[in-house]
């Protein structure tokens, strides 16, 4: 499985009728990634570089990058975070990169680590104007090819503009060989877009939302196949490895064409959204995103199930955003409420704006539109076993009352529609609710 790299570099004028734009201009999975970053470093005139990594990326890869491109010529600075554990991309670590790129010289950042350096590195060379190299180290997330950086400052988290890597080199015996825990992450931030995928499926055919069958097929087909394959990928098999690498990275490259992350963030990233404010909130422990997304997506398959149950389309209820519903997000959200009812508010206008495409619309011609992915829920449920992502409700401390409250308002948090969306629509939201808690 490759990256498709026509995708690359655009503008691309698609069959979706969206011109769409990647800014990366190349992305490459091959063993010895050092030779190919070498070269690229070369063919760009970028001579001086400064190489950013924490203790165990620097280990993994980082060491065998700067002696061989030192061995070669280039001008390469360190700038290696001592942690092992929990560095967090705050004000302390961005003045340490930026603090370093002051001293003039520097034609580009390598970044070699995974989600917190990518994130420290994409946001200090934006600010500096410099291009970076993302030089990923484990298949872990899918913000690779993002153009956001998710930083924490003043405690808090944000998602803060910044710019996408010029190009990502990664050497695929160094994702093979990372911790199994970011395999397993990696995953089920992947798996999770078998419910993305299926909410703007749903949104599209009862709503006309936008949609785009290349950017949805570049992400469902390495999806598939690390289903397929999720034995070998317990066991390491380099070329599951790539694949899960590859969906993880194309997932980026959808997110970008789109201008959105509607094809790969839906309501098990919700849920999972959810569970992180409570943790903010202090009302249970953080866990890791791909392990929180991968564990939703085995509720979400199920809530998809009692979709695929249905045999009548119902005209869906109106959402009305209520005095009521205002008061009780003022008391659960605080300072996050007026973000919460603008959403909702978003959300009521655009269904009613678009309210005439699902008048048309038959159940029939619902459940064939998600046949695609609604075939793979036995698998995918069977796949997050094989990995180790467990359906336990303590996996990630969640008691049901905590899940329950989880499927009524995870839906709040954002104007994207989902399936949560079209069960409160239909009126049967609640009842579904306690069917899957269940079973
Ligand atoms: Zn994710
Ligand atoms: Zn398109």
């Amino acid at each position: 499985m490759e990256v498709p790299s026509c995708f690359l570099n655009g503008p691309i004028q698609c069959s979706c009728g969206k011109v769409h734009v990647v800014p990366i201009k190349k992305i490459a999975v091959v063993n010895n990634a050092q030779y190919a970053i070498a070269e690229y470093l070369e063919r760009s005139h970028y001579l001086k570089v400064l190489l950013v990594a924490d203790t165990n990326t620097y280990d993994a890869f980082g060491r065998t990058l700067l002696r061989y491109l030192q061995g070669k010529g280039f001008g390469v600075d360190l700038c290696v975070f001592p942690r092992r554990n929990g560095l967090l991309p705050d004000e302390g670590s961005v003045a340490t990169v930026v603090g370093q790129l002051e001293s003039d010289g520097y034609q580009s950042v390598l970044a070699v680590g995974s989600g917190v350096i990518n994130d420290l590195v994409r946001y200090s060379s934006f600010r500096k104007s410099l291009s970076y190299i993302s030089v990923p180290t484990a298949p872990s997330m899918d913000g690779y090819a993002s153009n956001m950086a998710a930083m924490q400052f003043e405690g808090l988290k944000i998602t803060s503009a910044a710019q996408t890597p010029e190009a990502i080199f990664a050497d695929l015996s160094v994702l093979t060989a990372s911790p199994y825990e970011m395999l397993q992450s990696g995953f089920g931030d992947l798996v999770g877009k078998v419910i993305s995928l299926s909410d703007w499926v749903l949104a599209r055919t009862l709503y006309g939302e936008h949609f785009c069958q290349q950017s949805y097929d570049i992400v469902a087909r390495p999806l598939a196949y690390v289903v397929e394959n999720a034995e070998k990928l317990t066991q390491r098999d380099p070329e599951v490895v790539r694949s899960l690498f590859v969906g993880l990275i194309n997932s980026g490259i959808a997110m970008a064409m789109i201008g959105n992350s509607r094809p790969c963030s839906g309501s098990e990233h919700h849920c999972s959204h959810y569970w992180d404010l409570l943790a903010y909130q202090g009302k249970r422990n953080h866990a890791s995103h791909g392990l929180q997304v991968g564990y939703a997506t085995y509720w979400m398959l199920r809530f998809y199930r009692k979709l695929a149950e249905l045999d009548v389309l119902r005209k869906p209820l109106e959402l009305q955003v209520t005095d009521e519903f205002k008061h009780y997000a003022q008391e659960f959200y605080g300072a996050g409420a007026d973000e919460v009812i603008q959403a909702q508010c978003d959300k009521a206008a655009w269904l009613s704006a678009n309210a005439a495409v699902c008048e048309s619309v038959q159940m029939g011609a619902l459940h064939a539109a998600l046949q695609p992915t609604l075939s793979m829920l036995t698998r995918v449920e069977q796949a997050l076993e094989t990995i180790g992502i467990s359906k336990d409700l303590n996996f990630v401390g969640l008691a049901k009352p905590v899940l329950r409250d989880t499927f009524l308002h995870a839906k709040e948090l954002r104007a994207r529609y989902t399936v949560f969306d079209f069960m409160q629509g239909q009126g049967v939201l609640e009842v579904t609710v306690d069917q899957v808690l269940e079973e």
